[in-house]
């Protein structure tokens, strides 16, 4: 099943023309908003309208995580504080980070998380628990408003034990289950030191988070589970979960490019490379409000697949690779 239609399906045509007209509101407003990217569109004498198209947001410099702890906690704001819902604050190394969201970037969030949830094999009628992933982390957020909104019944992490978790799973027949992939393999281990066989348990969509899952771990996983984990790709500390998600088709993860512009480029020279080959993902946000960020460096170094996907979905892929630090 495919959440929603109208955007995962849309022509490369009509996704281009919808991210262009994005990009110019969205560079029209930081230009008129923000402190941070006026001065350096400034510095560069790019103003608003020679950065009209996709092909020209290259021109601009890249946004770091220092970015955001220089400008820590309202700098990159683009609206008085009034406007803001949440704030999610997280350590950069030594120094603090802070992201702002409105209400409208948290009901993004949640309309994403539905896509990719969905993409995985969640449905209404889904008992849904993440696992290993502390309650007040940004992902554990996202995630719950997108079980809320298609309709499926989230249930509390169980924090006791292993042992707990692995009966909370049977008890409740927790049919989808996010976690990491350590997490998900010592509770594999625990499972079969206790006499349950994982692949008994009644779980049916098992949700992995990217950042932290080796080609190896999932094979894993899949071996011991009997199910193929769907990685879920966000920036913990930044934009949380619901950027890219995989469906069944082992292809990649799809970005979720109406709201997230992906470019890669080369990670020495900066150059922007052609869609195929590998280098660092930049992600700009076009649908946040608060603290929208252009040309983010991620760190995740990945190619991009736009051929179509089996599943119909025409959103772009990301293919991961083995180059990541993934434990
Ligand atoms: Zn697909």
């Amino acid at each position: 099943m495919i959440w929603n239609q109208q955007v995962e399906m849309l022509s490369r045509a009509d996704m281009t023309a919808w991210q262009s007209y994005k990009l110019a509101k969205l560079i029209e407003r930081v230009y008129e908003k923000s402190i941070l990217y006026k001065s350096r569109m400034n510095e560069y004498e790019l103003l608003p309208e020679k950065i009209a198209n996709l092909n020209e947001l290259k021109r601009l410099p890249v946004t770091t995580k220092q970015d955001i702890t220089a400008n820590y906690p309202y700098g990159l704001l683009t609206m008085p504080v009034s406007g803001v819902s949440y704030i999610h604050t997280s350590q950069n190394g030594k120094k603090n980070a802070a992201m702002s969201y409105t209400r409208n970037d948290m009901g993004m969030w949640s309309e994403l998380m539905s896509r990719i949830l969905v993409a995985g094999g969640v449905n209404v009628t889904s008992i849904f628990q993440w696992a290993g992933i502390m309650e007040e982390h940004i992902p554990s957020i996202g995630i719950s408003s997108g079980i809320q909104r298609i309709g499926a019944t989230l249930l509390p992490e169980c924090r006791s034990s292993k042992v707990e978790q692995l009966r909370s799973i049977e008890d409740f027949g927790v049919t989808s289950i996010f976690s990491t992939a350590c997490y998900l393999l010592q509770l594999a281990c625990e499972a079969s030191s206790k006499g349950y066989k994982p692949t008994e348990l009644p779980l049916q969509n098992i949700f992995c988070d990217a950042n932290f899952v080796s080609q190896n771990q999932s094979e894993e996983i899949e071996q011991v589970y009997g199910k193929k984990p769907n990685q879920v790709y966000g920036i913990y500390d930044i934009w949380g979960m619901g950027i890219a998600g995989e469906c069944h088709c082992n292809a990649g993860l799809h970005i979720q490019e109406d709201c997230f512009y992906p470019e890669i480029i080369h990670p020495k020279s900066g150059q922007v490379l052609p869609i195929g080959e590998t280098g660092e993902l930049l992600l700009t946000s076009l649908t946040l409000e608060a603290m929208p960020l252009l040309r983010f460096c991620t760190g995740i170094i990945c190619s991009l697949d736009d051929s179509p996907c089996a599943c119909g979905r025409t959103l772009i892929r990301m293919r991961k690779s083995a180059e990541n630090n993934c434990s």
